[in-house]
């Protein structure tokens, strides 16, 4: 999926089969509870939304998410449904007991592509204290040497915030141990019930990502951040300094985030930039998800560069990075302002700075 043109297509197109969810995560963006809404698009509306992501051409990436995907009883049948497409479909389901080795064959066998469990503690009782649900850390640990055992490529996610930023080296070790090809890193945006968490600072994050890249260059499976693209600002300035100046990063491919190369669909079918940034483009059920991505007024001012406010507008990393969207519109109700979790402030910039804001990060 390198090189794809973002104003076309996302990288990552996410559909939220449901809300219904049997864990009570302290962070849940979708406010998850125990029984599913009776509007949620039905199965063959999911089909006709997965023949129009095919149009976004050849190994669309779609994320089957929830709440728990599992909870729906079609989700074999349309992670089928969607591979026959020739879309790239991946699942998110949470780690509970029903997430047992046969379903997980059953979802393998039907061409699911990846796996994407989540660990938000290293041992039982940090992990199952923020899921809210003891057995958690067993589930999913018995879920992931399930898939390691039918070799279905396995990802974790990972939620930072104050809460759980000091479990982070044992967590990795826990991504390394369980064979995992992906560490997704997904920075704590104060929505649903993610708003009794408390976020790290902006000072904290650097030091963070920082320790992520160190990861990244010494561990074999590959690292990401969700909501936090000043990791791509982090990074260029540490191979930077490594190089000696040669190249200054910012000439790299565009930078993905909420509504440039990230598109979300909501149970109910509200086309979203992200599931944090709970602005609708329109609704899949009388548009099409193509037009939505491409031509929605919505998606094409966040894709727009020159509209981006504040500290992010000034910054000469806004092509590669452009902050989290979804953290501005949390913070402030614009999504085109500045990302308060980056400390960064560019030179010439002296416009108000988000109160968050800690110490100037040197850039040489
Ligand atoms: S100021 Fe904004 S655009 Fe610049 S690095 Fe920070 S988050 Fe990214």
């Amino acid at each position: 999926m390198r090189g794809v043109d973002v104003e076309e297509r996302p990288l990552v197109l996410i559909w939220e089969l449901t809300q219904a969810c049997g864990l009570t995560c302290k962070h849940c963006r979708a406010d998850a509870r125990p029984e599913r809404h009776p509007d949620e698009l039905t199965t063959a509306e999911g089909k006709r939304l997965l023949d129009q992501a095919a149009d976004f051409g050849d190994g669309q990436l779609v994320v089957l998410s929830g709440g728990d995907p599992l909870v729906r009883d079609d989700v074999t049948e349309l992670v089928e449904y969607g591979t026959r497409q020739g879309l790239g479909m991946t699942l998110t389901p949470s780690g509970t007991e029903s997430l047992t080795p046969e379903r997980i064959e059953a979802l393998q066998d039907a061409g699911l592509r990846r796996m994407a469990l989540s660990l938000d503690g290293g041992d039982a009782d940090s992990h199952d204290a923020f899921r809210g649900e003891s057995g958690s850390f067993e589930a999913t640990l018995a879920a992931a040497e399930a898939a390691r055992e039918t070799d279905l490529p396995l990802q974790i996610n990972t939620t930072v915030c104050a809460e759980t930023v000091d479990q982070l080296p044992a967590i990795r070790e826990l991504v390394a141990d369980l064979g995992a090809v992906m560490w997704s890193v997904f920075f704590l945006v104060p929505v649903g019930r993610g708003r009794v968490l408390t976020q790290i600072s902006p000072d904290r994050a650097e030091r963070v990502m920082e320790w992520l890249h160190e990861v990244s260059e010494s561990e074999p499976f590959g690292l990401k951040t969700t909501e936090a693209p000043h990791y791509r600002r982090v990074t260029i300035e540490r191979e930077r300094d490594g190089e000696a100046g040669e190249n200054d990063g910012l000439q790299r491919r565009t930078g993905i985030r909420a509504g440039q190369g990230f598109a979300f669909v909501s149970h109910t079918g509200e086309m979203y930039p992200s599931g944090f940034l709970p602005e609708s483009a329109g609704n899949v059920r009388s548009e099409g998800v193509v037009d939505l991505y491409r031509e929605s007024a919505l998606f094409q001012r966040l894709r727009d560069d020159s509209a981006l406010e504040g500290k992010c507008g000034a910054c000469p990393y806004r092509g590669v990075c452009g902050g989290s969207r979804s953290r501005a519109y949390a913070a402030t109700g614009d999504p085109m302002g500045s990302d308060p979790l980056c400390s960064f402030v560019p030179d010439e910039y002296d416009g108000p700075l988000p109160a968050t804001h800690g110490e100037r990060v040197p850039t040489d």
